[in-house]
């Protein structure tokens, strides 16, 4: 028996026969690529790789360096031939994605405080194309739904045979790049000023696209002349896209412009049980609190945390408690920062506050600096593995006790001061998204 059994048995004794069983079992030691301070194992797919990785790395660490007295580095890993198979599926993975994604309707939209007015004016344009608000304009956060209540209008007018386009801006200028080269203008012309309804995802991307933005205004010319309904969505409002000729930034707002904000914790709550329901996962009441407190805004992120944990729980035939919940929003959050360096967190901060990156990790005491600093130390505490010395090195401090003190100041300040926390919060938000 190889030391990476030994300690597979020793982790045996401390947790359930269930428990080992069902994942632990399943790993196989390789000795070759093994050394003495790293351990690697190989798990046979992804979601069982996962869940050993978060819950059982430090432990067997800690069995190894009782065992060997080294400080061991255990590595959970698929094995190559299923990473080169994924890989290559990936590739194959066709992109285009015009139609309109028939779940997207309104009844399977939660409405709260935070979507009320968008949800009102799209469900009004849905029932009066081109009467009540031309164009009408969306615009908030990613994944709060832009695209839902689009599609949402745009499946109801498809059910009156209205025809209807939704594409992206990358699309309408793909198609559009392709009839010029094919000298067949007059056909791209007559696709999108004769639909009936016309949705537009993401407009933003417009921003200093000249051609386009100019094919694009007589499309909306032709369109709304007509009386045909125009949608449109982006990140920001109209007047806080750059890069937009002045004529189409007008425009955009002729009609009706509404926000979508994130979701406030009755609204996530109502999602999650929405979404949960649709999707046959049986969830109680204090996991769906749980996900909803967890989860800043993001939707999409809600439902990516559904379909893992349906995904986890059928194939390791466990029900969704609590535990388990909690494991597999840990492996979530890792999954999401896993990119994330103490260079570009810093950087990222820098760039928020407007100052340089090396006053950061620079001894200025000047008021802006300490805070830009607390707030990077507190960041890369939360969001990479970094040890306390490794932080205090990076960070120009004496030494851990440095760092540490520091990290409880902080946290006294998330405590007692809620700008300070609300700051943190939303560069947590923006970094943990953005990768
Ligand atoms: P956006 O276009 O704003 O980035 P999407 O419309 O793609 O966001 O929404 C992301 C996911 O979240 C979608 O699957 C959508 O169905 C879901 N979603 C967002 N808001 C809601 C809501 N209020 N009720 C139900 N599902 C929602
Ligand atoms: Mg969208």
């Amino acid at each position: 028996m190889n030391i990476g059994q030994e300690i597979l048995l020793q982790l045996k004794e401390e947790i359930t026969e269930v428990e080992y069983n069902r994942y632990i079992k399943q790993l196989d030691y390789d000795s070759k690529k093994s050394t003495s301070d790293l351990a690697v194992y190989y798990a046979p797919n992804t979601l069982v790789c996962n869940w050993i990785k978060n819950k059982y790395t430090s432990k067997l660490e800690h069995l190894f360096e009782v065992k060997t007295s080294n400080n061991v580095t255990v590595k959970i890993t698929l094995k190559d031939s299923f990473d080169k198979r994924k890989t290559k599926k990936k590739e194959e993975k066709p992109t285009s994605k015009s139609l309109l994604n028939p779940s997207h309707t309104f009844d399977n939209f939660m409405v709260g405080g935070s979507n009320q007015f968008a949800y009102s004016a799209v469900k009004s344009v849905s029932e009066k194309a081109g009467e009540v608000y031309n164009p009408l304009f969306i615009y908030g956060g990613v994944g709060l739904g832009k695209t839902h209540l689009m599609q949402a209008a745009g499946n109801v007018f498809q059910d009156q045979g209205k025809s209807v386009i939704y594409t992206t801006v990358e699309q309408f200028l793909n198609d559009f790049i392709r009839h010029v080269r094919n000298q067949t203008m007059d056909r791209f012309q007559e696709k999108y000023r004769k639909c009936d309804v016309l949705l537009i995802d993401d407009i933003q991307f417009l921003s200093n696209k000249d051609t386009i933005q100019e094919e694009f205004f007589h499309t909306f010319e032709a369109l709304k002349g007509a009386g045909k309904q125009i949608i449109l969505t982006a990140d920001k409002h109209p007047k806080k896209i750059g890069g937009l000729e002045k004529r189409l930034q007008s425009r955009f707002e002729w009609g009706l412009v509404a926000d979508i904000q994130p979701p406030e914790l009755t609204t996530k709550i109502a999602i999650i049980e929405k979404k949960s329901e649709i999707n046959k996962v049986k969830l109680s009441k204090d996991i769906i609190n749980y996900i909803a407190t967890v989860i800043e805004s993001n939707v999409r992120e809600i439902e990516g945390i559904l379909s893992k944990l349906h995904a986890y729980s059928q194939l390791m035939h466990v029900d969704i408690d609590l535990d388990f919940t909690k494991n597999v929003l840990k492996d979530q959050m890792q999954e999401k920062t896993a990119n994330l360096t103490l260079d570009n967190i810093t950087k990222f901060v820098a760039k928020d506050l407007n100052i340089k990156p090396s006053e950061i990790t620079s001894k200025g005491r000047a008021k802006n600096l300490v805070y830009a600093r607390r707030i990077s130390i507190y960041l890369c505490r939360e969001l990479t593995q970094n040890t306390m010395p490794q932080l205090a090195q990076y960070f120009g401090m004496k030494d851990h006790t440095a760092i540490s003190h520091t990290i409880k100041k902080i946290n006294s300040l998330i405590e007692n001061d809620e700008d300070f926390k609300v700051k943190i919060d939303e560069l947590t938000n923006k970094l943990t998204t953005n990768v």
